[in-house]
């Protein structure tokens, strides 16, 4: 099942589907599916697939999803879903 969140683009100006999903090779990815924007995370992802989370993005400069996840390097990461911002904690989390 496709897992469509909706949340800006920023290439699209506008709040569209993106297709949430994790490249085999283990990076968490958005796809806008109006214009084809793919934003990946800058880190693996160590388990799952989190579920997004609305706020906001300085970046962007409005309310977009995140997805708070772990890395395969032990570190928490917040990644914007729109921009492909990726914020991460400057120590690793036990
Ligand atoms: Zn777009
Ligand atoms: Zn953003």
């Amino acid at each position: 099942m496709a897992d469509l969140v909706a949340t800006h683009c920023p290439v699209c100006h506008s709040v569209t589907d993106h297709d949430h999903y994790l490249s085999r090779g283990g990076y968490l990815h958005s796809l806008c599916t109006n214009c084809g924007k793919d934003i990946s995370s800058s880190e693996r992802v160590e388990s799952g697939e989190p579920q997004p989370v609305t706020k906001h993005c300085a970046v962007c400069g409005v309310d977009t999803a995140h997805v708070r996840y772990l890395s395969t390097t032990g570190y928490l990461h917040w990644l914007c879903l729109s921009c492909g911002k990726d914020v991460r904690s400057s120590a690793n989390v036990q």
